[in-house]
């Protein structure tokens, strides 16, 4: 037999090629049949409950399509039951064998069957047959179990897109179902982001003689040098002094005597302008890749960037112009925050991406900036959107694709009515955010960037509760000087001012990796991040405190956050920076008062720590997004296990519960800021556990508050006395759910 992995991997190779599924799986059972020198091999599609065969190699092909079985009926409809494989001598003595004389199957006796499992579902059965009477051994039964699990997958998904291309071709309407992102409706046409080719992927081999090659080479770095001057001239971007300090690097680097060098050196040995390009390049990244220094290291970077710009205009590949200027739907198979940094928002109707839930940051951003946001959309499904007008639905996941007018008008209907509801909430920015029975409950927003300021103050946000302020140094391209921090602060704390600002030290690792310093990690979630990256650059974190400090010397409503706090020994480190950075200013002359200090409560061991720190702080704020992470170890990025990731889960719900109880027992100011906050049916509970405080975005605020003055308390007490009996997260909204209706809330949900 042949290798099975390299079998293996020839034979998924070839199927993810084919476009056509019919097309696709013929060349399936064609291959395996030859790899395992069987006399047949045939694949059994699901249909309505029923197994059809769909694709054969010794089988008559007149029974394509015509055989059917349904569970329990037959070799094939006993394993779409059972789940189980059936491996045997001879298949006719099996008592549940059914012959069908169609086939011409009586002559083969050896036969084995595996299941088709894709997202617990049977999909197909998979069968091979000899005319030997004999057990299919033992590695052979391994083989077809492996392919028989990586084809469920490539079926299940390309099966998917299949159906919306049939779809769309008939009615031109489609539907695309993802998981919730940011709520919110969009209609406009898509931008798909296409990947820019990396340096190892380029491979190109067309050889057109030395003097093309050298014209072609030198051609594509004039025309990358000419990108980068019209680029700076036209000031393009949210932060152009650094983006022109950038290009300038760029441009002096792709000049530089060094890489002329290595470009010459490669085109005289005959390689064509793409391998010379990548042969000059990457001794550059591999030098710089083994530097002992972090930041030289991290240069490797700039290197394969430029790189990829060189190559674009020696393959001719204009990608996208990432500019635009009409509204469009940005989507991709993993949109990132640095991606929408890039854009300026009000061009930003909604986001689609595969990648990522509705706790990965991308759609906390979204959500910050009001933006509609539908994760996990297959990435099969991603290229028959572009340029196409979708409505974007974000409170139901859905895309529609080439809606039809009445469906068309339905959206732009709920559009209108979003709309007014938001012109009749906006009575409410005055009126005091309090339950019925006269509870305050002090509203906050979330920032990160400075177009989220204005939302805040327009909605009555009492405060920003929570600061990201790793989002403005994810979009500059190194690590900003206090100068540049001062200048963002300064606007952000005036702006609020005597209102308090919350700002959080920076918060990178996870899934908030810096361009400029990249950090590869097996479990990004449960490494470098946060305080542990910054306690280990101590000169970062003591410019950015001070920056903060410095920039709230007039104001005086900083208060500052220490993100990912699981030690103790961390506090007693960042008080110490604080102290330094305090000395320091009042040293130099400036004004300055300390700032309150607090610390985020989510990382499951942080909420044992509280009455151990209490004397230390003067303020917790829950970042329930990272602690339903970590408590129920389900990655907040990860498309996969997106409808395990649950507040309402008990052993959230509870922690919740026990962090808000402790702090308001040790008179500790005590928030909420991740997305629980902004999330009405939380709120209820969150209301019930006794929180007065809570931080969201600003967007969500005025339907909150609206919520707040229909509850009561006391209400609120019962219900999370009723919920935390439950198990079943479900069960806990229904609850929620017709409590706000009957509280007359109901369009607020
Ligand atoms: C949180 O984890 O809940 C939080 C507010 O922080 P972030 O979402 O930025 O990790
Ligand atoms: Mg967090």
């Amino acid at each position: 037999m042949l290798n099975p992995i390299l079998t293996l991997k020839r034979i998924l190779q070839e199927s993810a090629k084919v476009e056509r599924q019919d097309h696709m799986v013929d060349g399936v059972v064609r291959q395996i049949s030859s790899a395992m020198k069987v006399d047949v091999c045939s694949l059994y599609l699901t249909e309505n409950d029923e197994m059809v065969l769909s694709a054969t190699v010794g089988l008559a092909h007149s029974a394509i399509n015509k055989i059917r079985m349904h569970a329990g009926q037959g070799l094939v409809g006993t394993i779409y039951q059972s789940q189980h494989l059936l491996n045997l001598e001879n298949g006719a003595l099996h008592p549940n064998y059914l012959y069908f004389k169609e086939t011409g199957e009586e002559q083969y006796q050896g036969f084995l069957g595996v299941p088709l499992i894709f997202q617990g579902y049977t999909i197909g059965v998979l069968v091979v047959q000899v005319y030997a009477t004999r057990r299919f051994s033992e590695e052979e039964e391994a083989f077809l179990v492996t392919l028989a699990a990586h084809l469920a997958g490539n079926l299940g998904h390309s099966g998917r897109s299949s159906r919306l291309r049939k779809a769309a071709s008939e009615s031109g309407e489609a539907h695309i179902t993802g998981i919730k992102g940011a709520s919110g409706i969009a209609i406009a046409p898509v931008m798909l982001l296409v990947d820019e080719k990396q340096l190892e992927d380029i491979n190109d081999r067309d050889y057109l003689g030395k003097a093309e090659e050298t014209s072609r080479l030198f051609d594509a770095i004039q025309a990358t040098l000419e990108d980068f001057e019209s680029q700076s001239d036209s000031g393009l971007g949210h932060a152009s002094d650094t983006l022109n300090a950038l290009l300038e690097v760029y441009s002096l680097l792709l000049k530089s005597p060094e890489l002329t060098q290595a470009f010459h050196d490669g085109l005289n040995s005959e390689l064509n302008a793409a391998m010379a390009l990548k042969q000059a390049f990457e001794t550059q990244v591999a030098y710089f890749s083994a530097m002992e220094d972090p930041y030289l290291r991290a240069r490797s970077e700039d290197f394969r960037a430029l790189a990829a710009k060189v190559y674009r205009h020696v393959a001719n590949d204009h990608v996208h112009h990432t500019v635009v200027d009409t509204p469009v739907i940005l989507a991709g198979k993993h949109i990132t925050v640095s991606h929408l940094a890039r854009f300026d928002a009000k061009f930003l109707a909604g986001i689609i991406s595969s990648e990522g839930s509705a706790l990965s940051h991308t759609s906390v951003l979204a959500s910050a900036l009001g933006i509609p946001a539908v994760m996990g959309v297959e990435a099969s499904q991603l290229k028959y959107l572009h340029q196409q007008t979708v409505v974007l639905d974000g409170n139901q996941a859905q895309i529609v694709v080439n809606p039809p007018e009445p469906v068309l008008s339905a959206y732009q209907r709920l559009l209108e009515q979003a709309k007014s509801l938001d012109m009749d909430l906006s009575v409410l920015k005055q009126m005091p955010s309090e339950t019925l029975d006269g509870v305050r409950i002090a509203l906050h927003s979330n920032t990160g960037l400075l177009a989220d300021i204005k939302p805040g103050l327009e909605r009555g946000s009492e405060g920003i509760g929570l600061y990201r302020s790793e989002i403005p140094f994810m979009m500059n391209s190194h690590f900003p000087t206090e100068e540049e921090q001062v200048k963002q602060y300064r606007e952000i704390l005036q702006s609020y001012a005597p209102l308090p600002v919350t700002m959080r030290t920076l918060d990178v690792g996870g899934d908030k990796p810096l361009p400029y310093f990249p950090i590869q990690e097996a479990n990004p979630f449960l490494g470098w991040r946060g305080i542990r990256f910054t306690l280990d650059y101590t000169n970062i974190l003591l410019e950015q405190i001070r920056a903060m400090i410095l920039s709230s010397a007039n104001t005086n409503n900083l208060k500052i956050m220490m993100p990912m706090f699981s030690r103790e020994d961390e506090l007693v480190r960042f008080t110490k920076v604080v102290d330094q950075a305090m000395a320091q200013l009042l040293g130099e002359g400036y004004v300055v008062e300390r700032p309150k200090i607090g610390v985020m409560i989510e990382v499951p061991s942080s909420i044992w720590l509280i009455k151990r720190i209490v004397h230390d702080i003067d303020f917790i704020s829950i970042g329930s997004n990272d602690l339903t992470q970590y408590l129920l170890a389900v990655d907040r990025n990860n498309s996969r296990v997106a409808d395990m990731f649950d507040y309402f889960h008990p052993s959230v719900l509870l922690a919740h519960k026990m962090v808000i109880k402790e702090a308001n027992r040790l008179k500790l100011e005590v928030s909420v800021c991740g997305e629980m906050a902004g999330d009405p049916l939380a709120v209820v509970l969150l209301i019930g556990m006794g929180l007065k405080q809570l931080s969201m975005s600003a967007f969500k605020l005025p339907r909150i508050k609206a919520v707040i003055r229909h509850l009561n308390t006391l209400e609120c007490r019962v219900l999370l006395d009723q919920v935390m009996e439950l198990s079943d997260e479900k069960e806990t909204r229904d609850i929620l759910r017709r409590h706000l209706i009957q509280c007359g809330a109901e369009r607020f949900l």
